[in-house]
This record gives structure tokens, C-alpha cells and sequence, in this order.
């Protein structure tokens, strides 16, 4: 199958697409899925760096997370999903720890029944692709925060993939009775058309002046030490990315289909909207150029692969 796959940790140039890589066998638990659409992460370019060594299967590995596609095989112990099945998830359940070797950059991927959902009715492949990592991120971070109803909430970096759904679940799903969030100038709008109520613009004005404090500070950028003098007394700030200073801490998500179907019923009403970046989508033979973009730090929501 076609595949987009590195050899050797390093730059984008290391990452090439092949005609001929092996396709996936399905184990017992797992799908085949036809990708239609897949998104990329930061995670994808930190992995393909090598920055998780370590942890890595051995290579080659095909590049990818996030996959919206047609369940073309099931495995034998595969309980709900059936073939033809429109299913989206995020295929790798500990992102930097022992992430495996097929990922979506492929003609097809394989997953545990447990990392999918069926896609939301209203949504189209494109809009399922861009959900998946990022919004299982904000939920799982936001719960993790110990966020609540009537919480105030400060999203640094509240304009990319993760920062655009932790706004919009904190307003819509957890009940917040504040969002704050930063950006730079030109999508300070943006912002608060996703549900923000103060749009700080980080080119101005120092977060952590602002008399005043938050509940809980979610950090997408790597602004641990600021971010703590943004929470209010017995809060809580929670780092995605970078060291954590603590009371701070860091997280990670864990890939869980059970997150996309509680908030199956938010993304099928429209309250919670995927957000695609206005440069894309980029057809499958352009992946190298749609990492290019992502790699610069300012695309808007979801960098998405669509034709395959
Ligand atoms: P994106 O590539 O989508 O983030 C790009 C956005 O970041 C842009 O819109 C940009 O807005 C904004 N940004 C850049 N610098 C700043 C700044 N100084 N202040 C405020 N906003 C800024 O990334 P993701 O949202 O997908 O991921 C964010 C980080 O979180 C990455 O490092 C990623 O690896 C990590 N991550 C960690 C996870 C975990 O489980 N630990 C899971 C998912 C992501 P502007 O152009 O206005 O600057």
C-alpha cells in the first residue's frame, strides 16, 4: 500500500512516501480501516525527530494519529463495529510511550476497537479526522484539571488543535464560568467565536499581569512558570507541553473511543465544531508540505490530509 514512512529519525526530508510498504495485519481486537482522511500532530514531527527514542517502536514507521475512514475487516474478537462501519479515532493509545508502527499516513490503518467511534452523523470525513487526538486532549486534560461547572479557565494557545477544543468543551460541555485564552492579534476574533470571553493577544500583553486569576490554567504552549502565576490560590495548571513547574503538572493523553462517544451527542447537535485550518485540507501526495505549515507553530485548528 501507499505510506508515508521514515527509516531514520530527522527532519521532514527523512519522511517519504512509498508505493510498496507492507499493509497491517488485523490481530483478533483490532480493524482494517480504508483511511478517507487523516490529520497530523505535533506529536507526529516530535516522533519522527526522534525526540522519543527511547520508546519507539523500531522503524521504519508510518507516520499518524488521527484517521476518519471505512472499517473494511474486522478481527474475530471484535465486538461492535462491522464492516463498512464509518469510524474515526486516534489509532495509538500512549502517544509517546511504545507508539506502534502503523499509523494513518496509509492507504489503511489498524486499531483496537477500543481507540474508535462511529463518526457523528453531520460531520464529513474531513471534520471526523480533525477531532480525534485533540479532543480527547482537552477532555482528559480539563477532567484531569479537576475543571467544573462555574470554573474559571485561562487556554495558553488557544487558537491550534488542542487549545481551539479545550475552549469550546470548557464552555459547552464542563460549564465554565469564565474562558480566557491567548493568541496573537489576528485570531483574537477567533477566540471568542469559539466560546472565549477575554481574548488576550500575547504580542501586547503578558497573561500573568492580568489582575486577575484563574481556576485552572491550560497550557499548549510550554509556559509552565507564567502559567502558575496566572492561577488563583489552590488551582490547578495542567502542561501539555515542556517541563511542568510544579504545582503544576504534566499530562498525557491516553487514546479512548469511549471520549468520542460521550461527546458524540455535542459534535451531532453542532455546539462543539471541528476546526480545520483554512490552508488545507492537503491531498495525500502533499504530506510533506502540509507538515511544512504545521511545523511553523501558527496553523489554526487541524492540519487534515484529504484526497488519499
Ligand atoms: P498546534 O500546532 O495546533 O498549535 C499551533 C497554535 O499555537 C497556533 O494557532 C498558534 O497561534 C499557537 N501558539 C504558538 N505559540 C503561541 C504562544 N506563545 N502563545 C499562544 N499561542 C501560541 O498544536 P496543538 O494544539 O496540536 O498542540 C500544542 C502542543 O501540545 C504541542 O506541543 C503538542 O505536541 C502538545 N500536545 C500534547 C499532548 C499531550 O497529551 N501531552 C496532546 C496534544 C498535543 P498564534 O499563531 O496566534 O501564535
Amino acid at each position: 500500500m501507499k505510506a508515508w514512512t521514515y527509516s531514520e529519525y530527522g527532519g521532514i526530508e527523512v519522511s517519504k512516501l512509498e508505493s510498496d510498504f507492507e499493509a497491517p495485519q488485523v490481530k483478533e481486537d483490532q480493524v482494517l480501516i480504508k483511511v478517507v482522511a487523516a490529520a497530523l500532530n505535533p506529536i507526529d514531527y516530535m516522533r519522527r525527530l526522534g525526540n522519543f527514542k527511547a520508546t519507539d517502536s523500531p522503524l521504519p514507521v508510518i507516520l499518524g494519529y488521527d484517521v476518519a475512514g471505512v472499517v473494511v475487516k474486522v478481527g474475530s474478537k471484535v465486538k461492535d463495529l462491522k464492516q463498512g462501519d464509518e469510524v474515526y479515532g486516534d489509532v495509538i493509545e500512549h502517544a509517546i510511550y511504545r507508539p506502534t508502527k502503523f499509523g494513518t499516513l496509509a492507504e489503511y490503518t489498524v486499531a483496537q476497537e477500543k481507540f474508535l467511534a462511529l463518526k457523528p452523523k453531520n460531520l464529513d470525513f474531513v471534520q471526523a479526522a480533525a477531532l480525534p487526538l485533540v479532543i480527547e486532549t482537552a477532555y482528559q486534560g480539563l477532567e484531569a484539571a479537576g475543571f467544573s461547572e462555574g470554573k474559571s479557565l485561562l487556554v495558553l494557545g488557544g487558537a491550534g488543535g488542542v487549545g481551539s477544543l479545550v475552549i469550546q468543551l470548557a464552555k459547552h460541555v464542563f460549564g465554565a464560568s469564565k474562558i480566557a485564552a491567548t493568541s496573537s492579534t489576528a485570531k483574537l476574533e477567533f477566540l471568542k467565536s469559539l466560546g472565549a470571553d477575554l481574548a488576550i493577544d500575547y504580542t501586547k500583553q503578558n497573561f500573568e499581569d492580568l489582575p486577575e486569576k484563574f481556576d485552572v490554567v491550560f497550557d499548549t504552549v510550554g509556559q509552565s512558570d507564567r502559567a502558575l502565576k496566572a492561577m488563583k490560590e489552590g488551582g490547578s495548571v495542567i502542561v501539555i507541553v515542556g517541563a511542568a513547574t510544579p504545582p503544576g503538572f504534566s499530562f498525557v493523553l491516553t487514546s479512548d473511543g469511549e471520549v468520542l462517544k460521550k461527546l458524540n451527542p455535542y459534535l451531532e447537535s453542532g455546539i462543539v465544531k471541528p476546526v480545520i485550518d483554512p490552508k488545507g485540507p492537503f491531498p495525500f501526495d502533499k504530506v510533506n508540505e502540509a507538515f511544512s505549515y504545521l511545523e511553523t507553530n501558527r496553523a489554526t485548528g487541524k492540519v487534515v490530509i484529504y484526497p488519499f
